[in-house]
């Protein structure tokens, strides 16, 4: 069976689900492609960031977003040897918006798709996976995939996106290997319960103690924790078996001591593998990759959900036009990782830095002091604010063409 559509997206997460809503809304035929039947995910990172709250406040959503049920992380901590240290305030960014909203991730795709859905030219194929790319003279022209009922289909495209994640089918397809930086750590995710009365401001970051370090988010119900171990040694936390793994949760978070029998056993801890990695190239003819399926990004300041987002709004903005035009070109693929290349790359620099001078020194249990821009930062204003703003904003961060509700400027509100 085949049929045909204008961009064919495979991959229903973040990046994905973005660019097919903003082309939607442009007029551009779009079919979302998405292997699983649902968008439910656990521990897929539940950050919205400034950037995009900004950038959907540009097309009238981020208001409709934050009235559902969401935390507010307003401040990023560092606790170690009895002092605390603000690594980022993003109470100072110059926003409607001065903080990360905590939404869980199946919440904003079922909204994102929501918002698609109400344009006629934008399909969701739900159980879908893509197998095969049709390849006609060295161009891509679309896909093959299984639907939910294991039915070989074809979806023919002027353009096919790769937004199939870390582990992209896609990207292997077309030929694209990734170049690998070295990561130094991994993560286990999990949560404990939050009281009522249990103020984020006073919890959320990073706790160092003892070659220990555990990061801390605030979720409207629950603490997420990242109890993070030098690369390969997850094991070794296994074998010292759960009732260990408790108690250096506790010890590193007394607050929390009381409530560590949520964990239950080890269905509850979520394993990250951490990579950070980037194609050299995201496009040829007929194909453009992007979010983790062009560069996968380390957990360090919570920004790869937003990365794929930024991704797929210029994507949107150089694409929609030569799409409704019928002339996409390579030149219009190129331009897209051009706008996107700088901002990956420095934000990966940052994070390499981070894993090697502050992580990796914390778990060898290696004495580490914040890098000197740090230690003056409280008493320099543009240092001081210049975590938040990056982690926050980024370099150039994307703001969506062709907006009719974009605020005028001075118009914002308090956030
Ligand atoms: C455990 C964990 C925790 C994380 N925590 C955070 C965090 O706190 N903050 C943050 O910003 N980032 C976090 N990340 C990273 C974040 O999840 C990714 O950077 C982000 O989701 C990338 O979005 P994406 O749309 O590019 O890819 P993904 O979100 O990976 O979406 C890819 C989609 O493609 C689908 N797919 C895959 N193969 C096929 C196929 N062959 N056919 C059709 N569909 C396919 C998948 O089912 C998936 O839905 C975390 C990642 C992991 C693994």
């Amino acid at each position: 069976m085949t049929d045909s559509t204008g961009c064919c997206i495979v991959g229903g997460g973040p990046a994905g689900a973005v660019l097919a809503l903003l082309l939607a809304r442009r007029g551009v035929p779009v079919a979302l492609l998405e292997a699983r039947d649902d968008f439910d995910r656990a521990f897929r990172g539940d950050t919205v960031h400034p950037s995009t709250l900004e950038m959907l406040d540009d097309i009238g959503l981020a208001d409709p977003l934050l009235a559902r049920d969401h935390a507010r992380m307003r401040r990023m901590t560092l606790q170690s040897g009895g002092t605390t240290a603000v690594l980022a305030d993003f109470t100072r960014l110059r926003s409607r918006f001065p903080y990360i909203a905590m939404i869980p991730q199946a919440e904003f795709l079922d909204f994102i798709v929501g918002e698609a859905r109400k344009h006629a030219c934008f399909e969701l194929r739900l159980g879908a996976r893509v197998t095969d790319l049709i390849v006609e003279g060295g161009a891509v022209r679309g896909v093959r995939c299984r639907d939910g009922e294991g039915v070989e289909r074809e979806l023919r495209a002027t353009l096919t996106v790769a937004a199939d994640g870390r582990a992209s089918r896609v990207r292997q397809l077309a030929g694209f290997v990734p170049r690998r930086n070295a990561a130094t750590m991994d993560v286990m995710w999990l949560v404990l319960p939050r009281g009522d009365g249990e103020r984020a401001a006073d919890m959320t970051g990073f706790r160092i103690a003892r070659g220990r370090l555990v990061v801390v988010l605030a979720r409207p119900r629950e603490w997420q924790l990242g109890y993070t171990v030098l690369k390969g040694s997850s094991r070794a936390v296994r074998e010292a078996g759960l009732d260990a793994l408790r108690a250096e949760l506790a010890a590193l978070l007394p607050e929390l001591a009381d409530r560590m029998d949520a964990i239950r056993g080890w269905q509850d801890v979520h394993f990250l593998s951490v990579e950070s990695s980037r194609i050299p190239t995201w496009h040829r003819e007929g194909l453009l990759a992007i979010g983790d399926a062009a560069h996968v990004m380390s957990p360090i300041g919570g920004v790869g959900i937003n990365y794929a987002i930024q991704d797929a709004v210029a994507g949107a903005n150089l694409l929609a036009g030569p799409l409704l035009a019928g002339h996409l070109t390579r030149g219009h693929l190129a331009a897209v990782q051009r706008r996107r290349r700088l901002p990956t790359w420095f934000i990966q620099t940052v994070q390499a830095l981070v894993q090697r001078q502050l992580v990796a020194r914390a778990l060898r249990d290696e004495p580490f002091r914040l890098p000197w821009p740090a230690r003056i930062a409280p008493a320099v204003p543009w240092l001081r604010d210049l975590p938040a703003w990056l982690v926050g904003w980024g370099i150039r961060p994307e703001r969506v063409r062709q907006a009719p509700h974009r605020r005028l400027a001075g118009a914002a509100d308090g956030g």
